[in-house]
């Protein structure tokens, strides 16, 4: 899979069978899942189709106030579930496509996917015990042991 890593921002490619075992970026050798990581139209369809680990994706906008408000609380939730959750965000502004292919209507909007189908979707901030709740859920269905 190719991201960019969220503390450098330099290019990385891992294999997607190492999604659980938390991969390291090779540049600044930082966590590359520790932090939400940034999908677009090219690597969204392989993260969603792995079957190792659930995917929540918050899809926000830079002008959204909301979905600023809620970047550390997801920020958080992709620290405590790494290697059981891959957290990610997709850019509704940069990624126009997206927002159309998975009918955001509004922003934030969490949508949450395992083995490439979309099991629920939940709109507005969440506070953060909830994310936790559903994150706790979703953690369970990782075949990452
Ligand atoms: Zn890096």
């Amino acid at each position: 899979m190719q991201i960019k890593c969220p503390h450098c921002n330099k290019e990385n490619r891992f294999p997607i069978d190492k999604l659980s075992s938390i991969p390291k970026c090779g540049i600044c050798h930082r966590g590359l899942l520790s932090v939400p990581i940034t999908l677009n139209q090219s690597n969204i369809d392989e993260l969603l189709t792995q079957k190792i680990l659930p995917v929540l994706i918050d899809f926000w906008a830079p002008w959204c106030g909301p979905c600023k408000m809620f970047a550390p609380t997801f920020q958080a939730g992709a620290e405590k579930f790494a290697g059981k959750i891959v957290f990610a965000k997709v850019d509704t502004e940069a990624e126009q496509m997206l927002g159309a292919k998975y009918n955001i209507r509004s922003i934030p909007t969490l949508v949450y996917f395992w083995q490439s189908k979309e099991l629920g979707r939940v709109s507005g901030a969440l506070p953060p015990a909830q994310l936790n709740e559903l994150a706790l859920q979703l953690a369970q269905l990782s075949s990452a042991k």
